[in-house]
């Protein structure tokens, strides 16, 4: 019970903690809620997820404030995209209250792998739901199981928050033009693992995917969305192929209520010769800076950190968001969840 952890150098690996949470869908309804000391699942050798990917998640995290109390980050939000999920790949929906309850719960019963104050630590939380029912045929499961992990991950930017590069790729589609890229599915991550795998081997963090369709605009970062600083304006994709990130979505929120105009358009490729700052959004890191893009097929090098160093709006949306999640910032949205 009273193991420590150095919190500040975990990584954003797998800890094990000691509950996780189950519902199973059966028989037209959901069941009771579970919570598990087990870390294994027992399935059915021809369920759905195993042979057509019937598998969707989401990704949040609770953070310990600097009053101590434990806030988790825009739950409402991500019980709304997995429903989105659900749907699209013809699962059973998980109903919001049905998730925000399980998510309480699974802090809760894990309040002390949640990391301390001031640690740049955190406890991620990975909601999944796979079909469990035995099918050969290509069709739905009727049955469901979602359950949730957590697990504490470490602080994203361990050598401070500096900027990386990333590159575009015209060799690899990470989803199709209508496919499955608005939605949380197993499947598009697998379809990115070969394209990540060669960026990171070539020393790039990401890989900057172009819409799969005409190939002429920014769609977004592996599995971070993009945004870029243009003008002292807020610049992000509009497109189908994209999830919409919760991140990106508070983010836009924050520049307006700067002051900043937000643009969600296409961004031609060409455009990034003009911007001024640029990041991957996303929950893992909030923003992760970008200093120069690489088109790997033309050789061209977009460089958009001129000295080496985040930008100033991006450091300001960081900065402004981490706060609010840490409690030291006034939650004026109401983003915040306090587990009591
Ligand atoms: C989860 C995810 C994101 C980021 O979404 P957040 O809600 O901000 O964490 C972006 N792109 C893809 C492909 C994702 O799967």
């Amino acid at each position: 019970m009273t193991q420590e952890l150095d919190w500040a150098n975990l990584s954003f690996g797998y800890i094990p903690t000691d509950y996780n949470v189950r519902c199973y869908f059966k028989d037209g309804k959901w069941g009771e809620i579970e919570a598990s000391q087990s870390e294994s699942i027992n399935i059915h050798i021809a369920a759905t997820a195993l042979h057509y990917g019937q598998e969707i998640f989401e990704g949040l995290k609770a953070f310990r404030g600097k009053d101590g109390k434990v806030r988790v980050f825009r739950l409402e939000e991500n019980a709304k995209r997995i429903i989105e999920s659900a749907k699209g790949i013809m699962m059973e929906p998980i109903p919001v209250e049905l998730f925000c309850e399980m998510v309480k719960k699974v802090v809760k019963l894990n309040e002390r792998f949640v990391p301390p104050y001031g640690s740049g630590a955190s406890l991620y939380i990975r909601p999944l739901e796979i079909g469990t029912s035995a099918q050969v045929g290509v069709k739905p499961s009727e049955e469901y199981l979602f359950l949730i992990l957590v697990t504490p991950v470490g602080p994203y930017f361990k050598g401070g928050f500096r900027p990386t590069n990333i590159c575009i790729m015209r060799e690899f589609d990470r989803v199709a033009p209508k496919g499955t890229g608005r939605w949380k599915v197993g499947g598009n991550y697998a379809a990115s693992l070969e394209a990540g795998h060669k960026a990171h081997s070539m020393g790039y963090s990401a890989v900057l995917y172009l819409d799969p369709k005409e190939k002429k605009y920014i769609d977004e970062c592996g599995p971070a969305n993009f945004f870029a600083i243009k003008d002292g304006k807020y610049i992000t994709p509009a497109s189908e192929s994209i999830l919409p990130s919760i991140t990106n979505m508070s983010l836009k929120q924050l520049a307006r209520d700067m002051g900043i105009e937000v643009e969600e358009r296409h961004i031609p490729i060409e455009e990034l010769e003009f911007i001024q700052e640029a990041a991957a959004c996303g929950t893992a890191a909030v923003a992760s800076p970008i200093g120069e893009i690489h088109d790997i097929d033309s050789g061209k090098k977009y460089i958009v950190s001129k000295d080496g160093n985040p930008g100033p709006i991006t450091t300001a949306l960081y900065n402004k968001l981490r706060g609010i999640q840490l409690g030291e910032e006034e939650d004026i949205h109401g983003w915040n969840t306090v587990i009591e």
